[in-house]
């Protein structure tokens, strides 16, 4: 599928930027559920895919500002159990690089404790890749 960008703003224009970012035609999702059943990580968020997608199609606000963006590790269990063949992963990875490139990072390099020098440093390292632009 081939989705090329348009300029403007506003909730389809989201909706736009994620389907162009991701490959994935949202309309697509038929609400069944499966990829929030299988998410190891559901319990953690404040939007679930399933439901994420639907706040897209209907151009939902505050999609950008919800923690499911970060709680989601990308392990893709939504993708692969999609009934539809909608990559999740990649929405949520979208939605992530949107926030990013609009909002600034969401991880302050220079307001991390202490405690994060203990970390393995790939760890560090691929959390810093993730959550800054
Ligand atoms: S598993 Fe696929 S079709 Fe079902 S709700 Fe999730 S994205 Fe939509
Ligand atoms: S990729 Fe994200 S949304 Fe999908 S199952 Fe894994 S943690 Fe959940």
């Amino acid at each position: 599928m081939t989705i090329t960008m348009r300029a403007g703003s506003g909730p389809d224009e989201l909706l736009h930027k994620v389907e162009v970012l991701s490959e994935q035609h949202l309309a697509n999702c038929y609400q069944c559920g499966t990829c929030a059943a299988t998410c190891p990580l559901a319990a953690q968020m404040d939007l679930l895919p399933d439901m994420l997608i639907r706040h897209l199609l209907f151009g939902l606000p505050g999609v950008l500002e919800r923690r499911t963006l970060w709680v989601c590790v990308g392990c893709e269990s939504c993708t692969d159990r999609c009934p539809r063949g909608i990559d999740v992963a990649r929405i949520i990875e979208a939605l992530r690089q949107i926030r990013l490139q609009d909002r600034g990072d969401e991880l302050a390099v220079a307001q991390l404790p202490d405690a994060a020098r203990e970390l393995p440093p790939i760890a560090l390292v691929a959390s810093l890749r993730r959550h800054t632009g």
